[in-house]
């Protein structure tokens, strides 16, 4: 009797663990927990056993109905909860679930408005490598080594020859290098310097202006420069061009527009000056046409460089650049 309720029970576990559907959990119920159930009728036997085991047989068979009633509810519930999945799965008449839509990155956006608008004055756009040569990023611009200029651009070195480009102005000799004149072309990208506070990031967005032609004047830098502030801030940016440096250009000019927070009254974010830098610009340098094979004598060009950061913090009104490149989704979606 002991061996043929472990059997039941053996059996009877063996079997549950192959069911997946209800109706065969039912048969199964019917089969061992039934009217006419293999269990139930070993519980009618249960009078034919002599008096002295009865009632650890009794015990037994209890523990095994209890058993097989456990695990047979654990089973329906799982199948009932599986059923209930299914249905709000397969259930069509709900609206179909939108993936969340998302939109460009800030500067990403920023860039392309930059692009855009050289692109309508007749720049090509041309994209180049972050890890670049030094001879590209330093010593075809007119910065050999030792030059003190270089001190004005911390650098990331790879090795002794290779950096991650310190600006997109290399860009500037890779296109010279392949093409005659005319050029005009912008190149947008990512650069790195190792800075980081406030208003610097190790890595940074820069877009390098050259047009180059017989004839070019820096009445056609200031007309080009003055153009590009007018269509992305408005037309009634004020701007000025001021005396700069750059190794690879002469003469070389800062370029400020009017403080787009106070409208030249002065505050915080133009230091009470009223005016903000936003780009570098300047005659490119006859030493930098020499390098790539131009003739000085013949043509002539201008060059600049925008920060896109610099741009976007402005148009938003941002102070800290940092937050840019946290990918919080908070800050993101406000843009
Ligand atoms: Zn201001």
């Amino acid at each position: 009797m002991k061996n043929e309720l472990n059997k039941v029970k053996r059996k009877a576990l063996e079997e549950l663990t192959s069911i997946a559907e209800p109706l065969e959990l039912e048969l199964w119920r019917k089969r061992y927990l039934g009217r006419k159930g293999l269990l139930t009728l070993l519980f009618k036997r249960l009078a034919e056993v002599p008096k002295g085991e009865k009632p650890t047989i009794g015990k037994l068979a209890n523990k095994v109905k209890e058993d097989l009633t456990r695990e047979f509810q654990t089973v329906a519930n799982s199948l009932a909860a599986r059923k209930a999945e299914e249905e709000k799965v397969l259930d069509i008449t709900l609206p179909g679930r939108r993936p969340p839509r998302g939109h460009l990155h800030p500067i990403t956006r920023t860039n392309g408005e930059i692009c855009a608008i050289f692109s309508r004055l007749g720049f090509g756009v041309v994209e180049g490598p972050e890890v670049e040569l030094d001879y590209y990023n330093f010593e075809a611009l007119n910065m050999p080594k030792d030059h003190p200029a270089r001190d004005m651009q911390d650098t990331f070195y790879v090795s002794d020859n290779v950096v991650l480009r310190t600006h997109t102005s290399p860009m500037q000799i890779r296109v010279m290098e392949r093409q005659s004149t005319p050029v005009s072309i912008v190149a947008p990208g990512k650069v790195y310097r190792p800075d980081s506070d406030i208003s610097h990031t190790p890595m940074f967005h820069q877009i390098e202006g050259l047009l180059v032609d017989k004839g070019v004047s820096f009445g056609d830098l200031k007309g080009t420069l003055t153009t590009f502030v007018h269509l992305m801030f408005g037309r009634d940016t004020k701007l000025r061009f001021r005396p700069g440096f750059f190794p690879f250009t002469e003469p070389s000019a800062e370029v400020d527009i009017q403080c787009v927070i106070c409208k030249g009254e002065g505050c915080r974010t133009c230091s009470y000056t009223g005016w903000l830098e936003i780009l570098g610009s300047g005659m490119v340098d006859p030493e930098v046409f020499k390098i790539v094979g131009y003739d000085p004598e013949e043509i002539s060009g201008f060059a600049f460089g925008v920060g896109v950061e610099r741009i976007a913090m402005l148009k938003s009104g941002l102070d800290d650049i940092r937050l840019f490149f946290e990918n919080d989704i908070r800050f993101l979606k406000q843009f």
